[in-house]
């Protein structure tokens, strides 16, 4: 095939041209990531060769050479891994192919990250980081299995790139940077020793560089001549084996940084080993920001498996429970086979014990967190609280454990400022016997809310959820400590018990008009009944215990789920007015045009309270100018 020239898509434009006018400050680690590739590429090869050794050829050792020539200002990293094919490097490098790219493109369209160019760093831009010391980039590979043919890849960043055929002799990729004038830097001795050291002492595979050497000579007595020497750059220590006192936090920190791409340093780290039923060692992190396509649904999670140092895959997602899919990291097992398949991990005994060590764990440490580094936890509740609440509905065995680690807002507590379950029971009056909570969209609009009429009264707390999950998390949670979890919205709510003769009164006061309102709205709604939550306000709509919660059925209509229409109730207020008003009106003329009325726009403010639309909008704002109006025309004529 002749050369092509072809386009890159829009993401990797933008992309480039941020990379390419970067000014971030440790533009060094474009070498790391080609570096990290490369490793990968032979973590790949070697796999391949286990599972399928007819393909792969045997030429020596495994390793990663950088060359360095000064005369054609030439870095070049080049592997013996596993390699592209022709389709893949279109793919792999003419594309961002990630999940959450549109995301991608706004965040790299945000002020934050042009004053934070730091932040690029969580989106994997790997290779294209080449393009923030090189302004052009050329690579040279071969598939594995696929003698001859290579690919050409190259591009100068100015929204083209070309692919050729090639001849390779052998397998892996050569990547080669031209450097640009002011980053020749990089072609020294020292620097590239330094980065390397810095960045990728503990990459298992070698890291050589032809070095030159004085050495005597053996030909002439006293005298000395310079020879080139393959020398391995990396002490090559899988960093997970060593003993923690060896190990510093920067290298904890750069070695997450190199699984992750993530450019923040992570929030905790978490290294154990673990004996008995199952030998294993984890090195596992929490990071401090949660990276931007956590909720899809290919999002890929699980910590890198290793089989006594050799990588089986990267997101083993055996290894980890959904609801710690924020976990970095890897786990190298001394008691599974080399030859483990995705399949055989999903019955295997060993993982299942793995899963559970490291589940436990995990969840220790969120717990000393809290307990001990509260701001830390704080930040770290608000990146991932999200995904971690998703555990009381995914582990059952768990489920206290994980609502010791909820936090939540609090009509108690000023915004941005947390309570636990635990101190809420804690502070509960004597009288108050359940815990409850309301789901809104904001803060401001829950607080206000006149679902919390009767709480306010009462002075009990509830708490405030603002995540669409929160209501299912809270179904699935129903009690805390014995004390059973209720949304303010469904079920009947009766705070006060010396209210309940009144309430009887009220009852046989109202039994007319109260059938009336169902009559009116027998399509509607499934019962009309007296309010014990209300104080000011008219009336409210409320569901039955169970029921899901108005945002949530909100949220599933719109993600295209079928939610059979479910009739609510409606609450009134029998000691507000109206209800005394409506009353006069009924005595008169039971059949008042003006009694059909009120209800329907009773039934529409109800809607309004709960976050939904009245029925007909147009109709309601008409019949509320209409009352508007009448009302203005008889304040004018009590006046004049
Ligand atoms: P990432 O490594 O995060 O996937 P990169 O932009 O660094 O992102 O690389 C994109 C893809 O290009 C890799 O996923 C891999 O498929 C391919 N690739 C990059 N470098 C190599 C290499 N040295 N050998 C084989 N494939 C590579």
């Amino acid at each position: 095939m002749t050369k092509t020239n072809l386009e890159f898509k829009t993401e990797v434009k933008q992309l480039l041209d941020l990379m390419i006018h970067s000014l971030y400050s440790h533009k060094e680690i474009f070498l790391r990531e080609l570096i990290s590739n490369a490793s990968d590429a032979i973590d790949r090869a070697r796999y391949e060769a286990l599972t399928n050794p007819g393909i792969m050829e045997n030429e020596g050792e495994w390793k990663i050479k950088i060359i360095a020539d000064k005369k054609a200002g030439t870095l070049t990293v080049s592997d013996n891994g596993i390699g592209m094919t022709r389709d893949e490097i279109i793919e792999a490098l003419g594309t961002i192919a990630r999940s959450g790219t549109r995301e991608f493109l706004a965040a790299l369209q945000s002020k934050e990250l042009k004053d934070n160019p730091e932040l690029i760093g969580q989106f994997g831009v790997g290779f294209y980081s080449s393009f923030m010391v090189a302004d052009r980039v050329t690579v040279i590979t071969r598939k594995a299995g696929l003698k001859g043919t290579g690919v050409k890849w190259e591009s100068s960043a100015d929204g083209f790139y070309t692919v050729e055929d090639v001849e390779k002799e052998r397998k892996g990729t050569d990547v080669i940077l031209h450097l640009k004038e002011d980053e020749k830097k990089y072609l020294e001795e020292w620097e590239i020793r330094r980065i390397v050291r810095r960045y990728s002492d503990y990459i298992e595979h070698p890291i050589v560089m032809d070095v030159e050497r004085e050495k005597d000579s053996t030909l002439k007595k006293g005298e000395k001549v310079k020879i080139k020497e393959e020398e391995t750059l990396n002490s090559r220590k899988a960093i997970w084996l060593k003993d923690k006192s060896q190990i510093t936090q920067e290298e904890y920190n750069e070695f997450y940084k190199h699984i992750s791409h993530d450019f923040s340093d992570p929030a905790r780290v978490i290294h154990f080993k673990a004996e008995g039923t199952s030998e294993f060692t984890a090195l596992l992190y929490i990071p401090s920001k949660a990276p931007l396509d956590i909720f899809f649904k290919d999002f890929e999670i699980g910590p890198t498996l290793y089989v006594k140092r050799v990588q089986i895959m990267e997101h083993c997602e055996q290894l980890i429970p959904r609801y710690l899919r924020f976990i970095r990291g890897v786990v190298d097992s001394s008691d599974l086979p080399l030859n483990i398949s995705r399949e055989m991990l999903q019955s295997n005994r060993q993982v299942e014990i793995i899963n559970k060590n490291i589940t436990r764990k995990v969840l220790d440490t969120l717990a000393d967190m809290k307990k001990n580094e509260y701001d830390k936890y704080v930040s770290f509740y608000r990146e991932f609280g999200r995904v971690l609440k998703e555990g009381i509905h995914l582990d059952f065995s768990r489920k206290e454990t994980i609502a010791d680690l909820l936090l939540f807002e609090s009509t108690k507590k000023s915004p941005g400022e947390y309570t636990t379950l635990q101190a809420y029971v804690d502070n509960m009056p004597k009288d108050q016997k359940e815990i409850y909570y309301i789901v809104g969209t904001s803060r401001d609009e829950a607080a206000s809310s006149p679902y919390l009429e009767a709480f306010r009264e009462k002075g009990y707390e509830v708490l405030i959820m603002l995540d669409e999950i929160d209501d299912f998390i809270m179904g699935g949670l129903q009690e805390y400590k014995g004390k059973k979890i209720k949304s303010v919205i469904k079920g009947d709510i009766s705070l006060d018990k010396s209210a309940e003769s009144e309430k009887k009164d009220a009852r046989k006061k109202f039994k007319e008009l109260i059938e009336l309102i169902k009559y009116e709205l027998k399509d509607e709604v499934k019962d009309v009944r007296l309010s014990g939550r209300l104080k000011d306000t008219a009336c409210c709509l409320v569901g039955e215990e169970g029921d899901p919660d108005p945002h949530m059925e909100k949220i599933l209509k719109a993600m295209g789920q079928n939610i059979p229409a479910r009739k609510r109730i409606l609450e009134i207020n029998p000691s507000h007015p109206l209800f005394e008003a409506m009353k006069g009106v009924f005595e008169k003329d039971p059949k008042s045009m003006m009694l059909q009325e009120y209800i329907r726009l009773l039934y529409d403010q109800a809607l309004l309270l709960e976050g939904s639309k009245p029925r007909d909008p147009a109709a309601f704002a008409n019949a509320v100018t209409r009352l508007m109006v009448k009302n203005a025309e008889e304040a004018a004529s009590v006046q004049s």
